[in-house]
């Protein structure tokens, strides 16, 4: 499997938190999810990666080339706040954004206005989140990139256009010869989009691989008044005690490992992260 983006050893340190080897691949044709809590350094790694942040260390190749020598064509950007004039209008940010690209697409963008309901006249000061999002998008995909890196494109949108923007990114894999790299917060979003997922936490990557299998490796668990002996304690993650018993996630191939009567159940993406992150408070 060829990969679009391969991300190796990246660190950068802010001294109250640090970005520790980061490292994963984006393969060609995929959707792969960015996920991981608050703070945890989603933004921090994709600006790494598109050099707006300076790495410490590590590298980022695209397209099987140093990051640094690849066309601005080729990627497609939507960050959380986009570098737009408040007085421009629609109009103004395509002459602006234009000129950055050789392969500029005038009937591409105007096709994505309309699909989006974006009136050529609307200033960015007149836009609300979701609005300016899709103009993001709209100029993102108007330029003949391989690889769209987005800040949490879907945040702040309705479910209707959640879902419109999560066609349009399995529409742009089709051809397989390009990749998105997405970060959200909405792991509904991602169960029905991303074929992978990196998850990172406290600046490291816990899990980088298919959804699938991460949605396989873990189980929930509920306990009733089983005693958990020590070595059981440490297969229960994020483990919360209650008054009636226990809950937490497991790894699937720990089961066999509980006591006897435990329950153990599918598990979500939600889960996984709120489970993770309870596990990391509890070994701080
Ligand atoms: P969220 O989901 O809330 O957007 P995130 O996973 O994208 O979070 P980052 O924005 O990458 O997280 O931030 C990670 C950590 O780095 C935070 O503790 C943040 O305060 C810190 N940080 C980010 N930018 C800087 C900076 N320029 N200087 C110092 N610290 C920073």
């Amino acid at each position: 499997m060829n990969n679009i983006l391969e991300v190796r050893g990246l660190r950068k340190d802010y001294g109250s938190f640090a970005l520790n080897e980061i490292s994963f691949d984006v393969p060609s044709g995929y959707i792969m999810g960015f996920i991981g809590p608050n703070g945890a350094g989603k933004t921090t790694t994709l600006k790494s990666i598109l050099s707006i942040v300076q790495p410490d260390s590590g590298s980022v190749k695209m397209f099987g080339q140093d990051g640094g020598a690849v066309q601005n064509e080729e990627i497609g950007v939507v960050m959380d706040s986009p570098m737009y004039v408040d007085d421009w209008n629609v109009g103004d940010v395509e002459k602006a954004v234009s000129s950055f690209y050789k392969q500029w697409d005038k009937e591409l963008y105007s096709g994505y206005l309309k699909r989006f309901g974006l009136e050529p006249k609307k200033k960015i000061k007149e836009m609300s989140r979701g609005m300016k999002i899709k103009l993001q998008i709209a100029a993102a995909l108007s330029h003949s990139a391989r690889l769209l890196i987005l800040d949490e494109p879907t945040s702040g949108l309705d479910p209707v256009a959640r879902d419109e923007i999560c066609d349009l990114l399995r529409e742009f894999v089709t051809d397989e010869s390009k990749s998105v790299l997405f970060s959200t917060h909405i792991t509904s979003d991602l169960e029905k989009t991303a074929d992978y997922i990196v998850f990172i936490l406290n600046g490291s990557i816990v899990f980088t691989g298919a959804k699938d299998d991460l949605l396989e490796r873990y189980a929930r668990v509920i306990g009733g008044l089983q005693e958990l002996n020590t070595e059981q304690k440490k297969l229960v993650i994020g483990c919360r005690e209650h008054g009636t018993g226990f809950e937490g996630m497991v790894e699937t191939e720990n089961i066999g490992k509980l006591p006897n009567g435990v329950l153990t159940e599918e598990i979500s993406l939600d889960e996984i992260i709120i489970f993770m992150n309870k596990g990391a408070e509890n070994h701080e």
